[in-house]
């Protein structure tokens, strides 16, 4: 039915490939471009050796995706009704752009962050708004697990649960275990960036923020574990609370082990996070690229990984009955399932698979509308009905307060 381009052929390209070569009646012809083609090669050839059922093409090609021109040309040449970007976040509004140019529409997992400020913030990417309505084109952004799912489970709980939501937890628990001493379960350069940042949440109609890591508390993973949990900033709040603005507090919270955040903060203390360039035998190189070219890619934890994620959202308020309510809607998801299922862990699985969703409700139609969209504000039934179908299925907990406050 539709020809699609995917750029980036990193962890999560991987798996939304291998989705799109699961669900050929949506997705008919694919083409992965990215920096380094060989990566796109290996995907396409595991489709072939593992999934030699599937109809969908597959090609691949070499794109420069911060070059605009290039972009465009690529995009003319293959002709494809959307592009779903799982590149990098600096990468968003140069695809935008040639989007913008060439009469496609888009998708992505991430917003967009400048590459010498760590900072993210939607402003950039909600500018668009108007270019995108005006052609008739519309941009679905951040739609992975989180941001992207976690804001379908708030959709959730406001269309099917709550008259009024007050109190908004979102928890992300990676209980797996990938046996290196120390690696990211995404690019290292944006997840270091993410978690280093001074922490921030929304209370009473401002932002509180914080220092890094410096709220935890213990949190019950349910089928999972209870694992300590820390508030950190994440992009789907400054959009959850723009769009329910009952919201009185939204936090994130995410899991770290102790191995993890002492070599972080060795690291951090040594000034190998920095993104700030420095002389390295007559090259600017900035410490965090470097890192990243030393530490285990992403995508190679995936072999022998053991254990789940859990992620999910809670949410109290009032009911639809008008009563105090507290619930809480996740998935759980077996690292060992998605490497049988598509040579992945359960990072790069759980990113992927709503982005496949996602690219697929838009182009039969259900999502589709011209202007630029965060997941919540989109129906949240038809994607509820495409995790359960396309592997990760959705659970809900009533009555059990998960997050204390
Ligand atoms: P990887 O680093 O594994 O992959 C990124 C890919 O993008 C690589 O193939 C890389 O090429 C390619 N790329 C980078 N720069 C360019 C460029 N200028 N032109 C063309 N291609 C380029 O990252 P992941 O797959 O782990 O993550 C992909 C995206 O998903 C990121 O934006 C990340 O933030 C987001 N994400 C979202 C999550 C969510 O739940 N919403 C969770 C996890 C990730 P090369 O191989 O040459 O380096």
């Amino acid at each position: 039915m539709s020809k699609v381009i995917i750029i980036g052929a990193g962890g999560v390209a991987n798996v939304v490939a291998k989705k799109c070569a699961q669900n050929d009646s949506v997705f008919t012809e694919v083409l992965i471009a990215t920096r380094t083609v060989a990566k796109a090669d290996k995907i396409v050839a595991e489709i072939k050796e593992h999934m030699p059922d599937s109809k969908a093409v597959f090609t691949t090609a070499t794109v420069d995706a911060d070059n605009v021109p290039e972009l465009v040309k690529l995009i003319q040449d293959f002709g494809p009704k959307m592009v779903i970007n799982v590149a990098l976040p600096y990468q968003d509004l140069t695809i935008m752009d040639a989007c913008l140019e060439t009469g496609v529409h888009y998708l992505d997992t991430a917003n967009y962050e400048p590459k010498d400020v760590a900072k993210f913030e939607y402003s950039w990417q909600w500018a668009y708004q108007d270019r995108f309505k005006e052609k008739g084109l519309m941009a679905l952004l951040g739609c992975g697990f989180d941001p992207g799912a976690t804001q379908a489970f708030t959709a959730h709980h406001a269309k099917h649960h709550f008259s009024e939501i007050h109190y908004l937890d979102i928890v992300d628990c990676n209980n797996g275990n990938h046996g290196k001493a120390f690696a990211t379960n995404f690019n290292p350069e944006i997840n270091i960036r993410e978690i280093t940042a001074n922490g921030r949440y929304w209370e009473n109609g401002q932002w509180v923020e914080t220092q890094p890591l410096e709220i935890s508390q213990d949190i019950y993973y349910p089928k999972v574990a209870t694992r300590k949990s820390y508030v950190l900033y994440h992009e789907e709040l400054e959009s959850l609370v723009k769009h329910f603005p009952t919201i009185k507090r939204a936090r994130f919270w995410m899991t770290f082990g102790e191995a993890y955040i002492k070599h972080l903060n060795v690291l951090e203390g040594i000034g190998m996070t920095s993104i700030e360039p420095i002389d390295f035998r007559g090259m600017k190189v900035a410490p965090i690229e470097f890192l990243k070219a030393v530490l285990p890619a992403p995508e190679s934890l995936a072999a022998g990984y053991s254990g789940q994620t859990c992620i999910g959202v809670q949410a109290k308020g009032i009911g639809k009955d008008g009563q105090p309510k507290v619930h809480f809607v996740y998935n759980v998801k077996d690292h060992a399932d998605c490497y049988r299922e598509v040579q992945a862990q359960g990072v790069s699985y759980t990113t992927g698979v709503p982005a496949m969703i996602g690219a697929m409700l838009m182009l039969n139609g259900d999502w589709m509308q011209p202007g630029v969209w965060n997941v919540e504000q989109l129906d949240p039934d038809p994607f509820f009905d495409a995790m359960n179908k396309w592997g990760l299925p959705i659970s809900e907990l009533a009555d059990i307060e998960l997050v204390k406050d």
